[in-house]
């Protein structure tokens, strides 16, 4: 299974600085042996559609609405991101649990509308710091996978625990294979055969100089990059070494 190295840029970068990133991700992008995927701010989408536009990285959003159109200030809707030349579209991201108090049902709603409008969806799983204190993550991320997932589910998984994002902490090389291990076991006892098929990607803190352990790992299929994306040599040496 060929490796997904995806960007969330999350809310940074004003056009001036996108266009050099993009412009350096493509220079880099060619002979790269995994698939490479930006998720700019809404604002950036048309830009960075253009920009990518004959270079083999793919573009996403960082979240959708569940609805396909309506009356949501403020809100992107699935079909809208698919316009925008979006192929992808990051849904739960923990941040977004957070900030927008987004439960697992508001999720899985969410990666319907994605599929629905022709979008893989990057469903973001994973246990707070407290949760793994208390020998529950394994139960947590199981519980997200059973709420999140639609039937059928047709897309990506990212588990990210909470308390490595953007903190420069990791789990253990264990506690990650384990995890992904449980959450390919959740997977093919949900879905068979396409619960095998799904990537796994790992996301918290991942950096060059860790990337290509992190990346080896059984069941990692790539890896979800928020602040390492936001400078080309650092996201292409991490794409390099999946
Ligand atoms: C993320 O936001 O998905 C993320 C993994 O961030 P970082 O790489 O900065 O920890």
């Amino acid at each position: 299974m060929r490796r997904l190295i995806a960007g969330n840029w999350k809310m940074n970068l004003l056009r001036a600085e996108a266009e050099p990133l993009l412009a350096s991700l493509c220079a880099g992008a060619a002979g790269l042996e995994c698939d490479l995927l930006v998720c700019p701010p809404a604002t950036l989408l048309s830009l960075a559609a253009m920009a990518l536009s004959g270079s083999p990285i793919a573009l996403g959003g960082q979240d959708c609405h569940a609805a396909a159109r309506g009356a949501h200030t403020g809100d992107i809707a699935a079909p809208m991101l698919r316009d925008a030349g979006a192929r992808y579209v990051i849904v739960g991201h923990s941040e977004r649990r957070a900030d927008h108090r987004e439960t697992d049902a508001d999720v899985r709603a969410k990666a319907e509308a994605a599929v629905a409008a022709g979008l893989v969806p990057i469903v973001c799983v994973g246990e707070s710091e407290s949760e793994r204190m208390a020998g529950r993550a394994e139960s947590v991320v199981g519980r997200q996978l059973d709420l999140s997932l639609p039937d059928g589910f047709a897309g990506a998984i990212a588990y990210e625990p909470v308390w490595a994002i953007g903190t420069g902490r990791i789990p253990s090389a264990e506690e990650i294979a384990s995890m992904h291990l449980h959450i390919r076991s959740r997977l093919t006892g949900r879905f068979g055969a396409a619960g095998a098929a799904v990537r796994i990607l790992y996301g918290g803190s991942v950096k060059p100089d860790n990337a290509g352990s992190l990346l080896r790992l059984p069941e990692v299929g790539g890896a979800l990059v928020g602040g390492a994306s936001l400078d080309a040599v650092s996201f292409l040496a991490i794409a390099r070494a999946g």
